[in-house]
C-alpha cells in the first residue's frame, strides 16, 4: 500500500513553506489577487492576501490526499450534519499545516503583524453550539488521524445571529459572514445535483412489480462549495463540501426568454432562500416546512454525491457498506435514510430487500438529546405534500419493520404502535428518530449516562429489540484548537515538560501529574493562568469598560442560554453572595467575577429574559460601592472565537444542567483541560470527567439523574423549597419585587412565577447544595497553592477527552475503518 509522503514525493514542485517563500506568496497575493498595493493595504487586505497563500498549500496537498485514497480504494466516512461551527480558520490552518512561525516572521518583513490581522477574520459560525462545534472538532480529528472522513452541510449565507446586548437585552444583527468574500472556499460550479420538491406520484408496472416516478414539482439545484480541512502535523488534507441552493433557471439557457421576467426572478429568488440562513435554535425542535427543505436540500445533494462518487470508483452498488460509512449528526439528516432508498430502488432498480440491506450498512446515527421538545417530528401531511416520494417510502419502511416487531413480540400492540415511525397519538407525525434507529447498523449516545438513559428511556423498546445496535461513545474536543491554539503560554509549558507529542496523543498529559509537587511547575502554571486572565481582563476592559480584577476568582458560566442549563441557579447564587456582602457576613468569600456568555433563541422569550435579568443583577451588583467582592460580566455575542479568549482565563466551570438534561457537554471538557476546576451536577459527561480527575478535584452537587425523576414522580413543589430556605427565598423576592428592575417593578413576576409554580428544572431543589458547594470552592480559593494542584491535577487527567479517542471509538465500532497502511 501507498503512503501519503510517497504520493508526496512523485510532486515534482510543492509550493515551498519557509517564510521567504510564504513571504513572496503573500505580497503576490496582495496584488494579484486582492488587488491592493503593499504601501496602503488595510489589515484585512493582508488578511485576504495571507489567506491565498496558505490555501495554495492547502489545495496541493487535497490532491494529493485525494489521489491516495482514490488509487487504495480506502473506504470513506460521511459526515452528514446541518451545522459545522468552526470559527477562525488562518491561524488554525497555519497551525495545523506547521507554518505559523514562518508565517508570523514573513508578515513582520512585510511590514505587518500577524496577531492583527487575525482580528480581521468572522467566524465561521455555521452552527448554534454543541452539536456544530462536536461536527467541526470530529473534521480535524480525522484530518488529523489521516482518515478518510468527509463533511457535508449547507453553506448558510448567514449563520448564527451576532449577539448584541442593548439596555440589558439581547437584540440579533445578521451575520453576514461572506460579505468580504471567503478565501477558504472552493466554488464548484459544475458540481451540482438537481433537489425536487412537491410534485406527485406516477405509478407503473414493469414486470409485474409497481415502479414509481416523482414528477413535476419544484427543482433547486445544490451546488459545492469545498472547504479543505488539514490535519495537524501531516500531509492529509480532507474536504468539507457545503452546498448552496441556486436556481434551475441559472442553468437555463431559455431564462430570460419567457414572458413573466418579474415571476421569473422572484421564484430564482424563493429557490435560493433555501440556504439563506441558519435557523438560531438549539435543542427545540422547528418544525417550519423550509426547515424540512433545507435538511432534504442538504442529504439530496450529499447522498447523490456519495453515490456518484462510489459508482465513478468503479464499485457496484452492492459494495456501498463495503466502502462507505454515512453519520447522522442527529436526526436533521435521517431523511437519508429514504432518499437513499429512493436511488436504490427507484433511479438504480433494485429489489427493495437488498436496498434495505445495504441502507442500513452504510447508516449509523447519533443521538443528541433526551429532551422531548427537541425530537424532530414532521407532520405526515406536510412530508406528503414537500417529498411524496419518501412519504411513501417511509410507509413501506414501517411496514416491514412492525412486521419484524410483530414477530418479536407477538401480541403485543403496545408496543407496536410505540415504535411505529408514525406517531398517531398527536395529529399524524413522522418519528425522525424512529427512521434513524430503524435505517441504521449503530446508534450511538454522546456520553456514558447518556446511552444509559437511551436505552432506558426514549429508546427502551428499540434497546429491546436490538440490543448490539446502542454504543455509548463520549464525546471529546480537539486539543489542536482547545489547548494549543486557544492556551499558547499553557501548550508552551506543557511541552517545556513532556515534549509536544500530546498535541495528537492527549493521554501523554498523564505525565504532567508528578510535576504537581514540583513548586518551580507550578508557578509557572499558575503565571500562565494569571496572564490568561489579565489578557480577558483588558478585553473585558477594551470592549465592555468595566474594570475586572485578575485577582479575582474567574466563575464562567459560557453555553446556550436555556433553561435546562440553569443559568438562574448561578444567578440565586450570585446574589445570594451579594446579600452576605451587604450584611457584612461574607468575611469568608473571595473575591468573584461571574462571567456568563451565550445566545439565546431568538423566539425563546424565557431564555432572553434570563439575559436580561444577568445583565440587571450586573447593573446593581457592579455600581454599589460598598460591594467590593462581587462582580456580573455578561460577555455578547459567544462564539468560538469569544470561546478561545474566555476558557484559558477560567478558575471555575459552572456546568450546572439539571442532571438527566445534558447528553454530554463539551464546554465542560475544554474548561477543565485548561486548568478550571468544575462546579457541576452528575449529568452528562461531567460524571466521567469526575472519574477522570478524581473526586477531590470537582465541586459534584445535587441531585443526580435517579434522584430528579423520584423527586418528578413524587411530585415536585418548587413553593417548598422556597418555603424552607430563607436566602433563597430573599433572593426570589428581591428579583420579584424589583430590586434589580426598580424602572419596571413587575419585570420579572412571570419568571419569578414560574419558578415557584412549575420550576420543570428544579432550579430551586439544588438551590441549597449548590450555595454550599460554592462555600467549598472559596474555602479552597483561599488555598492558592491547594488549588493549584487540583487545577493542574485536571489538565494532566484531562487527556481521554480528546476528539481523537472519540473518532477512533468511532472508526472501530461504527463505521469499520482504520488508519493503518496508509499513514
Ligand atoms: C464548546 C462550545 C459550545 C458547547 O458548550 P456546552 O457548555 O457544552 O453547552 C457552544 N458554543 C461554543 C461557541 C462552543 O465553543
Amino acid at each position: 500500500m501507498k503512503t501519503l509522503e510517497m504520493v508526496h514525493e512523485q510532486d515534482p514542485q510543492p509550493l515551498p513553506c519557509d517564510k521567504d517563500a510564504l513571504k513572496e506568496s503573500i505580497r503576490d497575493a496582495l496584488i494579484h489577487a486582492v488587488g491592493k498595493d503593499p504601501r496602503s493595504a488595510t489589515h484585512r487586505d493582508w488578511l485576504h492576501a495571507v489567506s491565498y497563500a496558505v490555501r495554495e498549500r492547502i489545495i496541493e496537498r487535497r490532491m494529493y490526499t485525494k489521489r491516495l485514497f482514490d488509487q487504495e480504494q480506502v473506504k470513506r466516512v460521511y459526515y452528514l450534519s446541518m451545522e459545522y461551527l468552526i470559527g477562525r480558520m488562518l491561524v488554525n490552518s497555519l497551525m495545523n499545516l506547521g507554518f505559523y512561525e514562518p508565517c508570523c516572521e514573513a508578515l513582520e518583513e512585510l511590514g505587518t503583524n500577524l496577531h492583527e490581522i487575525v482580528e480581521m477574520e468572522s467566524d465561521a459560525a455555521l452552527g448554534n453550539g454543541g452539536l456544530g462545534r462536536l461536527a467541526a472538532c470530529i473534521l480535524d480529528s480525522m484530518a488529523s488521524q489521516c482518515l478518510p472522513g468527509y463533511g457535508y452541510g449547507i453553506r448558510y449565507e448567514f449563520g448564527m445571529f451576532h449577539q448584541g446586548i442593548e439596555h440589558g437585552e439581547q437584540v440579533e444583527h445578521p451575520d453576514n459572514w461572506l460579505r468580504y468574500g471567503n478565501p477558504w472556499e472552493f466554488p464548484r460550479p459544475e458540481k451540482i445535483y438537481p433537489v425536487r420538491f412537491y410534485g406527485y406520484l406516477v405509478e407503473h408496472r414493469e414486470r409485474g412489480e409497481p415502479r414509481y416516478h416523482w414528477e413535476d414539482g419544484e427543482e433547486v439545484i445544490a451546488m459545492a462549495y469545498d472547504f479543505p480541512t488539514p490535519g495537524y502535523g501531516n500531509k492529509n488534507v480532507n474536504n468539507l463540501r457545503l452546498w448552496a441552493a441556486k436556481a434551475t433557471r441559472d442553468f437555463d439557457l431559455d431564462y430570460f426568454n419567457e414572458g413573466d421576467y418579474i415571476r421569473a426572478v422572484q421564484e430564482k429568488i424563493e429557490s435560493e432562500t433555501i440556504s439563506m440562513v441558519l435557523y438560531p435554535n438549539d435543542a427545540t425542535a422547528i418544525g417550519r416546512e423550509l426547515r424540512l427543505k433545507q435538511e432534504y436540500f442538504f442529504v439530496s445533494a450529499s447522498i447523490q454525491d456519495i453515490v456518484f462518487r462510489h459508482l465513478d470508483l468503479g464499485h457496484g452498488l452492492d459494495k456501498l457498506p463495503e466502502m462507505v460509512a454515512i453519520q447522522l449528526n442527529d436526526t436533521h439528516p435521517a431523511i437519508a435514510v429514504a432518499e437513499l432508498m429512493r436511488l436504490l430502488v427507484d433511479t438504480h432498480e433494485l429489489p427493495w430487500r437488498q436496498a434495505w440491506a445495504i441502507t442500513q450498512g452504510v447508516f449509523s446515527y447519533t443521538n443528541h438529546t433526551l429532551m422531548p421538545e427537541a425530537l424532530e417530528t414532521w407532520p405526515v401531511a406536510l412530508m406528503e405534500r414537500v417529498l411524496p416520494r419518501h412519504m411513501q417510502i417511509i410507509y413501506d419502511i414501517n411496514f416491514h419493520f412492525l412486521n419484524e416487531v410483530r414477530h418479536n413480540f407477538p401480541g403485543d400492540n403496545d408496543i407496536v404502535r410505540r415504535l411505529s415511525i408514525i406517531d398517531e397519538s398527536q395529529g399524524r407525525q413522522v418519528r425522525m428518530a424512529h427512521l434513524a434507529v430503524v435505517g441504521s447498523h449503530m446508534v450511538n449516545g454522546v456520553a456514558a449516562l447518556h446511552t444509559d438513559l437511551l436505552k432506558k428511556h426514549l429508546f427502551n423498546d428499540f434497546y429491546r429489540l436490538w440490543p448490539s445496535r446502542f454504543v455509548s461513545i463520549t464525546n471529546g474536543i480537539t486539543p489542536r484548537l482547545w489547548l494549543n491554539q486557544a492556551n499558547p503560554d499553557l501548550a508552551a509549558l506543557i511541552t517545556r515538560h513532556i515534549g509536544d507529542d500530546w498535541t495528537m496523543d492527549l493521554s501523554q498529559l498523564q505525565r504532567l501529574e508528578p510535576q504537581v509537587n514540583d513548586a518551580q511547575f507550578r508557578e509557572g502554571f499558575a503565571q500562565v493562568k494569571r496572564r490568561n486572565k489579565e489578557h480577558l481582563a483588558a478585553l473585558v476592559k477594551q470592549h465592555m469598560g468595566i474594570t475586572i480584577s485578575p485577582d479575582a476568582l474567574f466563575d464562567v458560566q459560557i453555553k446556550r442560554i436555556h433553561e435546562y442549563k440553569r443559568q438562574l441557579l448561578n444567578v440565586l447564587h450570585v446574589i445570594t453572595c451579594y446579600n452576605r456582602v451587604r450584611d457584612g457576613r461574607a468575611k469568608e468569600q473571595v473575591p468573584r467575577v461571574t462571567l456568563f456568555a451565550g445566545k439565546a433563541a431568538p423566539s425563546y422569550v424565557r431564555a432572553k429574559q434570563i439575559i436580561r435579568l444577568i445583565n440587571d443583577v450586573a447593573d446593581v451588583v457592579n455600581h454599589d460601592p460598598a460591594n467590593d467582592k462581587q462582580q456580573v460580566i455578561f460577555i455578547p455575542n459567544y462564539d468560538v472565537s469569544t470561546a478561545a479568549v474566555i476558557i484559558p482565563a477560567a478558575d471555575l466551570s459552572e456546568q450546572i444542567s439539571t442532571a438527566g438534561t445534558e447528553a454530554s457537554g463539551t464546554g465542560n471538557m475544554k474548561l477543565a483541560l485548561n486548568g478550571a476546576l468544575t462546579i457541576g451536577t452528575l449529568d452528562g459527561a461531567n460524571i466521567e470527567i469526575r472519574e477522570a480527575v478524581g473526586e477531590d478535584n470537582i465541586f459534584i452537587f445535587g441531585m443526580n439523574a435517579d434522584a430528579v425523576a423520584q423527586l418528578k414522580r413524587d411530585g415536585y413543589r418548587p413553593w417548598d423549597f422556597y418555603a424552607a430556605n430563607e436566602e433563597l427565598r430573599r433572593a426570589l423576592d428581591m428579583i420579584r419585587d424589583g430590586f434589580f428592575s426598580p424602572q419596571e417593578p413587575g419585570r420579572y413576576h412571570d419568571l419569578i412565577h414560574h419558578l415557584l409554580t412549575e420550576d420543570q428544572y428544579m432550579v430551586l431543589a439544588d438551590y441549597e447544595d449548590y450555595v454550599r458547594a460554592h462555600e467549598a470552592v472559596d474555602a479552597l480559593y483561599r488555598n492558592q497553592e491547594a488549588w493549584l494542584r487540583k487545577a493542574m491535577l485536571n489538565t494532566a487527567r484531562m487527556g481521554y477527552f480528546s476528539i481523537d479517542r472519540t473518532v477512533m471509538q468511532y472508526a472501530r465500532e461504527v463505521w469499520g475503518i482504520s488508519p493503518e497502511g496508509w499513514v
